[in-house]
């Protein structure tokens, strides 16, 4: 059994702040954020460790980041309201109708977070993690889309019948920057090989290499408009 070295996950998180019904609504600092990067450090093949180096340095562990952002135009797309989310309203050849407006604020955020990344000089190395709360009565689905290593994906304090931790934006950030990371969803069949060769599958896992090839794959799937 041979163990490598845990790869340095760089994420420059953005808390996102918008304006509904005369209300201001973000994300819990602690309920929400910091149990993220513990989420993050306990489910990845990581090490251990927080480093708040501003993701300048390569120690093995999670580097995150955080900025606090306020934007104006945001809950017009959190609650569906804005014309910019009107594409997302299709009409099928079967002429029923799909709604695809709950990713519209993913879609803004992240395109959001690309400006930011080239505005201030943020390497493609760091990602780029957006979290918007629910608690405006609005499910802003997450995704991993429109811009080079950014996802967007939302919190709140709903179970999905499981999570009683008071927060479900910590595994669903481990989702969204998973896909990222160019892991895409189980299926059966990668059920089955996990299964039958677990060792090999958490090997090629641990392997700092593998990690760095995965974000042109990441580039690939964003193609494929994989949105959830
Ligand atoms: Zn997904």
């Amino acid at each position: 059994m041979t163990f490598n070295t845990s790869p340095a996950l760089k994420v420059q998180f953005v808390s996102w702040h918008y304006r509904l019904n005369n209300q201001w609504w973000a994300p819990r600092f602690i309920t929400d954020i910091i149990q993220t990067y513990s989420w993050l450090i306990r489910a990845y093949p990581l090490a251990s460790k927080i480093i708040f180096d501003g993701a300048t340095g390569n120690q093995p562990g999670l580097h995150p980041s955080l900025w606090f952002v306020t934007d104006d135009a945001l809950g017009a797309m959190v609650d569906r309201s804005s014309a910019e989310c009107e594409d997302l309203l299709v009409t099928k050849a079967d002429g029923t109708e799909q709604d695809n407006r709950s990713l519209c604020a993913s879609r803004y955020t992240n395109n959001q977070m690309g400006t930011m990344r080239t505005e201030n000089g943020v390497p493609e190395s760091r990602f780029f993690y957006g979290m918007i709360t629910d608690a405006a009565g609005f499910f802003p689905r997450g995704q991993a889309c429109c811009q080079p290593n950014v996802s967007t994906g939302p919190t709140g304090s709903n179970t999905w019948g499981w999570d009683t931790d008071g927060s479900y934006g910590d595994w669903y950030a481990a989702h969204e920057i998973g896909h990222t990371l160019g892991r895409g969803h189980p299926d059966l069949q990668v059920a089955n090989e996990v299964a039958e060769n677990r060792c090999a599958d958490l090997r090629r896992a641990l392997q700092p290499q593998r990690r760095r090839e995965l974000p042109a794959r990441a580039v690939e799937r964003e193609r494929h408009q994989h949105n959830d």
